[in-house]
């Protein structure tokens, strides 16, 4: 899987893709002066996000349970 940044880059304001090589680790990479840059923090970033949206699952369920509550 790629994924782009457009104008990410922090040198020249270039466009940044996202991929893995290959031992897996996610780098991000200029197109227009190829500025390279190892992602080491992903992991902790995915953990992060994950318990983000497990947030806000529970949230969700709790407004649902209460949405049920009073339309009955
Ligand atoms: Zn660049």
């Amino acid at each position: 899987m790629v994924a782009w940044k457009l104008k990410g880059c922090p040198r020249c304001g270039g466009d940044v893709f996202l991929d893995r090589d290959e031992e897996n680790r996610w780098y991000e990479q200029c197109l227009q002066c190829g500025c390279f840059n190892e992602l080491k923090d992903i992991a902790k970033t995915k953990e992060q996000l994950i318990g983000e949206l497990g947030r806000m699952c529970q949230r969700i369920t709790k407004l649902e349970a209460a949405e049920a509550e009073t339309s009955r």
